[in-house]
C-alpha cells in the first residue's frame, strides 16, 4: 500500500547522515547512510569480539564502497549468514554483508569505527 511506502522512507530518512568511512591505508574507501543516534552494537559473535568490532546494521542500499572490490579479502565460516571484508593491504575490517530473516533479509554491517570524522 502507498501509506506503508511512505512510512518506511520516513524512517529511513530520519536523523540518518551520510558518512565516509575508510580502512587504516585508505585503500577501502565507502560511504554509507545510517543515523549513528541510534547507537551501534557490539556483536557478541566470535569474530566480532576478537576484532572489537562496533558496527551498525543498513540496508545494502544505504551502503555504497568507492574503491575496488580488489582491494578487499574476504572471510566466512559457521553458517556462511554473512561475509566479512577487510582490506587485503592494513588488514582492518571495514564491512559485512549478509543475508539473515531477522534482520529483515540482505543487510550490510558496517564496522563503525571505520568511519571518519566520527
Ligand atoms: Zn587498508
Amino acid at each position: 500500500m502507498e501509506t506503508q511506502g511512505t512510512a518506511e522512507k520516513n524512517e529511513a530518512t530520519g536523523g540518518a547522515k551520510t558518512h565516509a568511512g575508510s580502512c587504516h591505508c585508505g585503500a577501502v574507501q565507502f560511504r554509507v547512510t545510517a543515523d549513528l543516534g541510534k547507537g551501534a552494537g557490539r556483536c557478541n559473535c566470535s569474530i566480532c569480539t576478537k576484532v572489537a568490532q562496533l558496527g551498525g546494521i543498513v540496508k545494502p542500499e544505504a551502503f555504497e564502497l568507492l574503491s575496488s572490490e580488489e582491494n578487499l579479502s574476504s572471510y566466512e565460516w559457521g553458517g556462511r549468514t554473512s561475509q566479512r571484508y577487510f582490506c587485503k593491504r592494513c588488514g582492518i575490517h571495514c564491512f559485512a554483508r549478509g543475508n539473515l530473516a531477522v534482520l529483515g533479509g540482505a543487510y550490510v554491517s558496517v564496522n563503525y569505527n571505520c568511519l571518519d570524522g566520527v
